[in-house]
């Protein structure tokens, strides 16, 4: 009451301050208006004339409909007068003849004339009236009618209308004659229809709850019928938006009202037959919907056999589009009441324990370690609703994370958006690091050879911040000589699937968790193995090859009993010589044997073995077929519905040391993975041909799941198998946009074409029912898995065949290319590799230096020599990141070719390039992790640079990118990032010339997968730690970049449409060298057309970044430096970068 009384008295303040009548005098409305004004201080007494004044005004209004133009028209003052004489009058027909007046005025335009009546207190007016007319005894029906459709008129517009109600007592008003009337439908509807508008206050919606009002509602809710269905309609609205409070649903779940809710849908559901009454079977949806979102609900909604219900409804809604919505909500609602399961496994910590020397405190290998078995997998069932889906949360679910405030993460501190340079390091630990850098001392005096076929140094280095860890004294640098030898086994495809063998029995299972197996151990079994192995593999090749029409020259021809079972074909190792230059079978073989995996991987898949020929053929990016997720989740349902189809039969464990053990009833297919880069965990056959798998955790980890790859056999042709692989980790994958998986084919590899191919039909990607504990999320809430589901056709018979999230690009397959590119090199090219560190798996981590030897052993060229400008380029961080490599392949190889311009880019600069900086995370099937998370060593070589005052002029970490299509980089910019935040700064602060723009742009131009638009040079908070950033900040380097390929396809371009392959891939790391030559000429010239040309775009596109909103990195698409950068620790402030003099020369010429 005291509010209304408020209300009030702002109402005759403002009436006060209007100056009285400023309408045409000429106006009958206007006059009638004037005269109802004039009474207004004693309209009580003289109510005759105010009943006739307000009819005649409500009779012009009905009639003429200027006249409600007018008293609506800007500068009137008739809502006012009309409102104060609402607010003094006392009589009945007067407050009834007003009413009418307002509706009419507010039926027609509403949207505007509303907002006048609101913002001039109209509300607050009719709450009071309201309040006053319920104190009658007893109240007037039609007044109250009146009153609540008004109400309901103004209420949604009226943003404070739910406060207002409860504060002035009009929820209890409404409450009550609903109560009262429940048999009075024309009563009924209005009022139902303000609660509705109530409800939508939460703390409305409490206090509502308390007062008996969802049990008040369930008492209009009937069966279905012709009658009253606008009113069912709006209390099942109602009774929906007070569900949303928690405590209210509890009460309905308490109060066995799902079962009924359910009944009426069914009911509804039958009876409904030409559906028009869709609003009202959605209202039943959307009150499950919500009672579901506490445990409780789903427990009645389940136990109430709600599954069911709503299964059995939407499939037989399916078949008519308009239905969409009712399948939607019901899919939502049993998705969330899908029981929840943990996966199928032991603990979701890797298959694989990697006993490390040193055990750090935390990050992910520290959890791990931390946790004791058992306590990782329990699923967290809190009340919280975590899983909040919206309604979208169904067909074209957008990635709502794009979207999430952005603007948050821009780094504002100007401090830190300043270069600091100096490293942190002491020159004493980095000098271990000259060793790396020959080329800048070198003086060609002596024989140049044996300095340039130096591979490896004498001994490992030490890294020097890693003290903890023990001191590597092994050399990498082994001799292996491949020994041709006769096979134990040999079997085809046709054979048996999966077999490529060997040594299996030599395999210990002591590497998997709990068995404990040492590190030294491990390699000392793994050499031992070496001989079996070469043998192994021979036999393995052969048995391929079939026995006709081999061309393998290594040959003993024994022949076992088991190759009867081939099939009679002519079976052929494909000829990919003259397609794939950098690729040798034999030469394959030999650097997988110098492979340290901790599963002792004795097995070669085939792909790798035989190599990729990319596709001339185009592969379009997939085209959606609506309504494929909402099937696959239907199935997924059905599960539950159907449990007799169910087979439950696991077909693939790695948990049991007998893996894989299947008794090969030809009702199964065969899975393998353990071979380099494979990571299945599990396979179970869920259904006859649908199977759901489960993919490892990065070793030292228990989560980061999305690279896959794994072999398959004993398939049936004609079949269509579905794959679900269940524990993805992303909350969205470009597998929802167009991008397909990878499968190669062993047949048709030995029919000649040795590929992976795009394919798979009926993908997409959404979240799934299982769910792992906050514990084992990382102290986070509960989390649950998504699941990548794809359908394949097998095209032939005893295949086998082989799938994979992005085309594989193993640790064996990088050393056969250095190996072949080392082949390449010319007198005048300098090529050295170095081993960076050894790795705790025990493999070498290669360092390339490619740049031309100097024309002579004069001091001037010498000079030049040792002066070129340094790039540095490093890849594979995340070993999932394949299509990295893939790049990182086309730029080593134009680098080692003979064109003009590969010797030009050679005579300019000095690449140091580390192809692979996680060799053991690709080695091991990781998606991120490597053994130890450590990533010092590239860092530290770049401080030793920035301490010689040679850090290079560009620096570029090649990355693949899940989520986005094309190619694009992420840069540094002061001046950007100072912009998307609209931080205050000085135009001292904004001192940055536009170098960092440069090669982007370049490479905008040349390469068709590169897009300028999707690149960002903003720096984020939340990227501080990423080599870009550090490298920027800390070295001082301004053209530092993170490269992002995408792992699905292009948007635009000559490419658009398409999903990438491995020719894109090289051709972008061509590319990317010859945009270096460009920067080179750019930064070198002094009248060039091109710079000019440059200078325009970059101008042009600078206005650009200012309006249009820069695209945001995502947490997961760049890596971390895991070590922890130490701001204190400033010091040399006068080092000064190489580089700089490059960017001043492209700031003079600019300024030109
Ligand atoms: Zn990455």
């Amino acid at each position: 009451a005291s509010f209304a009384h408020c209300m009030l008295k702002r109402t005759l303040l403002c009436l006060r301050c209007v100056p009285v009548c400023s309408v045409p005098s000429n106006s009958r409305v206007m006059m009638l208006l004037g005269q109802l004004e004039r009474m207004n201080g004693d309209i009580v007494r003289q109510a005759e004339t105010a009943r006739q004044v307000t009819a005649k005004i409500l009779h012009l209004i009905q009639t003429q409909e200027k006249s409600g133009k007018e008293v609506m028209s800007k500068g009137s003052s008739g809502m006012e007068v009309i409102l104060a004489s609402l607010e003094n009058t006392r009589d009945v027909q007067t407050i009834l003849n007003i009413l009418s007046i307002l509706t009419e005025l507010l039926t027609v335009g509403r949207g505007r004339r509303v907002g006048v009546f609101v913002s001039k207190g109209g509300t607050g007016i009719l709450f009071h009236t309201l309040l006053s007319a319920s104190k009658e005894m007893p109240p007037s029906e039609e007044l109250m009618l009146q009153l609540h459709s008004l109400l309901a008129k103004v209420g949604p517009k009226d943003r404070k209308f739910g406060v207002a109600a409860r504060l002035s007592g009009a929820l209890n008003v409404t409450v009550n004659l609903i109560k009262q009337n429940l048999q009075n439908p024309k009563l009924l509807l209005p009022c139902l229809q303000v609660l509705r508008v109530y409800s939508t206050n939460s703390v409305n919606a409490i206090s509502l709850g308390k007062n008996g009002v969802v049990e008040l509602l369930f008492k209009v809710l009937a069966p279905y019928s012709k009658k009253n269905t606008s009113l069912l309609k709006v209390a099942l609205d109602a009774l929906g938006a007070l569900l949303k409070s928690k405590t209210n649903a509890r009460r309905a779940a308490d109060g066995g009202y799902v079962p009924i809710l359910l009944a009426l849908y069914a009911d509804w559901h039958r009876n409904d037959a030409r559906h028009r009454h869709m609003l009202i079977r959605k209202g039943l949806l959307v009150c499950l919907r919500n009672i579901t979102n506490i445990k409780l609900g789903r427990k009645a909604f389940v136990e109430a056999d709600g599954m069911r219900v709503l299964y059995n409804s939407s499939t037989e809604c399916l078949p008519v589009r308009t239905l969409d919505p009712l399948v939607n909500t019901s899919s939502l609602i049993m998705r969330k009441c899908f029981p929840k399961k943990r996966l199928p496994l032991p603990t979701i910590q890797s298959a694989f324990l990697f006993q490390l020397p040193y055990v750090p405190g935390t990050g992910p290998a520290g959890r791990t370690y931390s946790q004791g078995p058992g306590v990782d997998d329990v699923v967290d069932e809190s009340d919280d609703n975590d899983e909040a889906d919206t309604e979208n949360d169904t067909e074209n679910e957008e990635d709502e994370k794009d979207q999430q405030s952005p603007n948050d993460d821009i780094e504002t501190d100007l401090n830190k958006l300043h270069p600091k340079k100096g490293p942190c390091r002491p020159y004493e630990e980095l000098r271990v690091y000259e060793r790396f850098f020959v080329e800048l001392s070198e003086d060609f005096q002596v024989s140049q050879v044996s300095v340039l076929i130096r591979r490896s140094p004498p001994r490992p280095i030490i890294v020097p911040t890693a003290q903890a860890f023990s001191p590597n004294t092994r050399s990498l640098s082994r001799a292996y000589t491949r020994t041709p030898s006769c096979p134990d086994h040999r079997e085809g495809p046709g054979a048996r699937a999966g077999g490529r063998i060997v040594g299996r029995s030599g395999r210990s299972a002591a590497s998997r968790r709990g068995g404990g197996a040492h590190r030294g151990e491990t390699r000392r079994r793994q050499r031992d193995q070496a001989d079996p192995l070469a043998a192994a593999f021979g036999g393995f090749v052969r048995a391929t090859l079939g026995r006709r029409g081999s061309n393998w020259s290594s040959d003993c021809g024994s022949e076992g009993p088991e190759d009867e079972a081939a099939e009679g074909a002519v079976l052929e190792v494909p000829d990919t010589a003259l397609l794939l230059p950098l690729h040798d079978l034999d030469l394959y073989v030999e650097m997988v044997k110098g492979t340290l995996s901790v599963p002792q991987y004795a097995e070669v898949a085939y792909p790798d073995y035989f190599g990729h020929v990319a596709p001339t053929f185009r592969e379009p990016l997939l085209e959606r077929v609506y309504g494929v997720q909402r099937a696959k989740i239907f199935q997924d349902i059905e599960r539950l519905i159907h449990p007799n189809d169910i087979v439950d039969k696991v077909v693939y464990d790695l948990d049991i040391p007998s893996c894989p053990v299947i008794e090969d009833d030809g009702e199964s297919l065969k899975f393998n993975s353990q071979f380099e880069s494979g990571n299945l965990r599990k396979a179970v056959q869920v259904r006859k041909f649908e199977y759901d798998l489960v993919l490892n955790s990065d070793i030292n980890s228990n989560h980061y799941h999305q690279w896959f790859y794994f072999e398959v056999s004993g398939m049936k042709v004609g079949t269509t198998y579905r794959f679900n692989i269940i524990n993805c980790e992303k909350s969205n994958s470009q597998f929802n946009y167009g991008m397909q998986a990878l499968m190669y084919s062993v047949q048709e590899a030995i029919s000649g074409s040795p590929r992976w191919v795009r394919t798979g039909t009926d993908i997409c990607y959404y979240k799934n029912h299982f769910a792992r504990s906050s514990i084992a999320a990382g102290g986070l809430k509960g989390k649950s898995y998504y699941t990548l589901t794809f359908s394949i056709n097998f095209k032939h018979k005893d295949d086998v065949c082989y799938f994979a999230y992005h085309y594989p690009y193993t640790y064996s397959t990088l050393k056969m290319h250095l190996s072949k590119l080392e082949a390449l090199r010319t007198p005048q090219i300098y090529l050295r590799q170095d081993v960076l560190c050894e790795t705790l798996g025990g493999n070498g981590c290669p360092l390339l230096t490619i740049t031309a030897m100097p024309e002579s052993n004069s001091n001037d060229h010498i000079c030049q020599f040792r002066n070129r400008p340094l790039i540095f380029l490093s890849a594979r961080v995340h070993p999932g990141e394949t299509n990295a490599s893939w790049v990182m392949k086309g730029t080593l190889e134009f680098l080692m070719g003979s064109s003009p311009l590969a010797n030009s880019l050679r005579e300019s600069y000095i690449f140091k390039i580390v192809p692979m900086l996680n060799p053991d995370g690709v080695i091991n099937g990781n998606h991120r992790c490597s053994l130890s998370g450590e990533d010092l060593n590239r860092q530290c070589l770049l401080q030793y640079l920035a301490h010689i005052q040679r850090a290079p002029l560009v620096f570029c970490d090649y990355h693949g990118h899940s989520r986005k299509k094309n190619v694009f980089m992420y840069g540094c910019s002061v001046k950007e990032t100072v912009w998307q935040s609209n931080i205050s700064a000085t135009s001292s602060d904004l001192q940055e010339d536009l170098a960092y723009r440069a090669l982007p742009k370049i490479l905008s131009q040349i390469a068709p997968a590169f897009s300028m638009a999707s690149c960002s040079f903003v720096v984020e908070r939340s990227k501080e730690s990423t080599a870009r950033v550090v490298v920027w900040r800390e070295i001082g380097v301004q053209r530092s970049y993170t490269m992002e390929s995408t792992l699905c396809g292009c948007d635009q371009g000559k490419y658009k449409g398409l999903q990438i392959g491995t020719r894109e891939l090289e051709e972008m790391g061509a590319q990317f060298c010859v945009a270096l030559l460009r920067l080179k000429r750019l930064t070198g010239l002094r009248n060039h057309q091109h710079l000019l040309d440059l200078e325009s775009d970059i101008i042009g596109s600078q206005a650009k970044v200012v309006s249009c909103p820069t695209t945001y990195v995502l947490d997961e698409d760049e890596p971390s430096f895991l070590e922890a950068i130490d701001y204190s620790a400033e010091s040399n402030d006068e080092d000064v970068e190489a580089e700089n003099e490059h960017a001043a020369e492209v700031r003079t010429y600019l300024s030109m």
